[in-house]
């Protein structure tokens, strides 16, 4: 099920997204009409699944082709994984920033952190210094940077 939460900001909407991305989704209803630019926030975006990503797709696409401009922010996991698979599943909407997964080395604490794809950019897409919440604790990134990273490539 997703779950949906509509804020209305100077630039156009926000909408922050929660749950799965399935078949039964219906974005033009979700959404409704986009006045100025589309911000999509992805955090709580838990698994997409293949007719889920066709739907989104159709409805990215759409809006490009109708010229409303979109972006996409605190990308979860599960969209990283498909902007990763499918070369184009942004639609030509701006992924601004990501999460990253971190866990602790030394008490085990998981936990995600947000960068800005145009800081990783800067950096050659090196992983970000991020520490545990607990002091004298360190961090160390929780997945493949190459592969994790591997959409932001030019
Ligand atoms: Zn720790």
């Amino acid at each position: 099920m997703l779950t949906i939460r509509k804020q209305q900001t100077k630039e156009g909407p926000l909408v922050e997204l929660s749950g799965t991305i399935e078949e039964s989704v219906n974005f033009e209803q979700l959404i409704g009409a986009v006045d100025g630019v589309l911000t999509v926030k992805c955090r709580g975006i838990t698994r997409i699944n293949s007719v889920g990503v066709k739907t989104w797709m159709k409805y990215f696409q759409s809006l490009k082709s109708q010229g409303v401009r979109f972006r996409f922010i605190e990308c979860s996991y599960s969209v990283i994984e498909q902007l990763n698979m499918i070369s184009n599943f942004a639609c030509g909407g701006e992924v601004v920033s990501i999460l990253l997964p971190f866990s602790c080395v030394a008490c085990q604490n998981e936990f995600v952190a947000c960068c800005n794809t145009a800081e990783l950019k800067a950096s050659n897409l090196q992983v970000p210094k991020a520490k545990c919440e607990r002091p004298n604790c360190g961090a160390q990134f929780d997945d493949d940077p190459e592969e994790y990273f591997y959409f932001l490539e030019d």
